[in-house]
């Protein structure tokens, strides 16, 4: 793969691969918080709970019970079928356990997926604004990312319409995001009956679902899984994971389904890459899906009161709009009418004001004009940071 004789460091497809700047500004905010900076981080995706305790104790039992050698590739049965039962449970859709993977975290079901359709001249539809990697590992593979636009007048959710007008004999892999990160959209139930009507024209277009905020959504809002679709399931893959919903995201724990087509594929990719996920890990995830749900349950309701503080908030402030997002733990306002741009605003509230948050741009181009403010921090840190920005603005600097 080396481009050129001279060197090492001139690689293809390393040369194109991006990363997440949430890292970047997390590892700024810890930098400035060591200088005895008081910084507020409504910048992190991930929740601010800690995993619940029968979680935590089901890997140190699985420790001290001596599983510590390599599981199967594709994960431990007694994990895979606890899956099945939750998606059953869940979203009433029968999951053979033969078709799901436990994966090292959400991320690696992305990798895997966009790997094995991406290559130069596939074109892969991904949301915009959207989560950064799915751009970065289409341009790793050298396929051509297609933004399909995510827009605020839609309430955050993607327009089926406008998503099949964009898909051309090129296109092997869409992407969708519902409950969505950066925005919290939803996408309603019409919507992605039309998509699945829709993408019967196109039979040669698989389909990645990313579920993985599923079962954060407010206001009664119906997550709707495409794993529901049965005319579909012969070219879906659902990425799924613990990250967010019981608080694991330092874990690194998902899972996938795959159809029959491709199943073999990414087992093979698995005992390629990374084996296994550790033993101990797979025995929380197992703990997290059969015990109780209360801890959940609990920190859904607290996110939704944060989100209502929040979003008030924000729309309290001078030139900020922000409407209310009905999933994950983000809002997205409009910072259009306050003159900055979204980066270089993201960035002055960090050192200048101590509010980590991140620029839209981050997330795609069509995220100018916005910000992402995850509220996964206490009601008291939100609020101080609140009137943080508005007298940030305020001052007019
Ligand atoms: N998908 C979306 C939309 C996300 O926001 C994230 C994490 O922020 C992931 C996937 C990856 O999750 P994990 O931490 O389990 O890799």
């Amino acid at each position: 793969m080396l481009t050129k004789d001279t060197g090492l460091t001139t690689i293809s497809g390393f040369d194109r691969i991006g990363e997440e700047n949430a890292f970047a500004v997390l590892a700024r905010a810890t930098q400035l918080a060591g200088e005895g900076k008081d910084i507020i981080n409504l910048g992190i995706g991930q929740p601010d709970f800690s995993t619940p305790d029968h979680i935590v104790e089901a890997a140190v039992k699985a420790l001290r019970d001596g599983h510590h050698g390599y599981t199967p590739a594709t994960g431990i049965a007694p994990l895979r079928e606890a899956v099945a039962a939750d998606l059953l449970k869940r979203t009433g859709a029968e999951v053979s356990p033969e078709r799901v993977i436990i994966v090292p975290g959400g991320k690696v079901t992305m990798f895997a997926a966009i790997l094995m359709f991406g290559e130069p001249g596939a074109e892969i539809l991904y949301p915009d604004p959207g989560f950064p990697i799915y751009r970065s590992m289409i341009e790793f593979t050298g396929a051509k990312p297609v933004p399909v636009p995510i827009r605020e007048e839609n309430g955050f959710a993607f327009s089926a319409d406008e998503l099949l007008g964009l898909i051309t004999d090129k296109t092997r892999l869409v992407i969708v995001n519902s409950p969505a990160n950066p925005c919290g959209g939803v996408t309603p139930k019409a919507e992605i009956d039309k998509l699945v009507a829709g993408l019967a024209r196109h039979p040669h277009v698989a389909i990645m679902s990313d579920e993985i905020y599923g079962q954060m959504t407010y206001d009664g809002e119906e997550h709707v899984s495409l794993l529901t679709y049965p005319e579909i399931r012969d070219r879906l893959i659902l990425l799924d994971g613990w990250s967010k919903t019981y608080a694991m995201t330092g874990w690194r724990l998902g899972y996938s389904v795959w159809p029959d087509a491709l199943y073999d594929k990414v087992r093979k990719l698995a005992v390629n890459a990374w084996s296994c996920v550790n033993a101990p890990t797979q025995y929380a995830g197992l703990a997290a899906l059969a015990g109780p749900q209360d801890a959940v349950h609990e920190m859904v309701a607290e996110f939704d009161a944060r989100r209502k503080l929040v979003v008030d908030g924000l729309n309290a402030i001078e030139g900020v709009s922000c409407i209310l997002p009905k999933g994950a733990f983000y809002a997205f306002p409009n910072i259009k009418a306050t003159g900055w741009q979204a980066k270089k605003l993201a960035s002055a509230l960090l050192e200048e004001a101590g509010v980590a948050l991140i620029g839209g741009p981050d997330f795609g181009i069509l995220g100018e004009g916005y910000v992402r403010v995850s509220y996964a921090n206490s009601r008291e840190n939100i609020s101080r940071a609140l009137e943080r920005i508005e007298a940030f603005l305020a001052k007019g600097s």
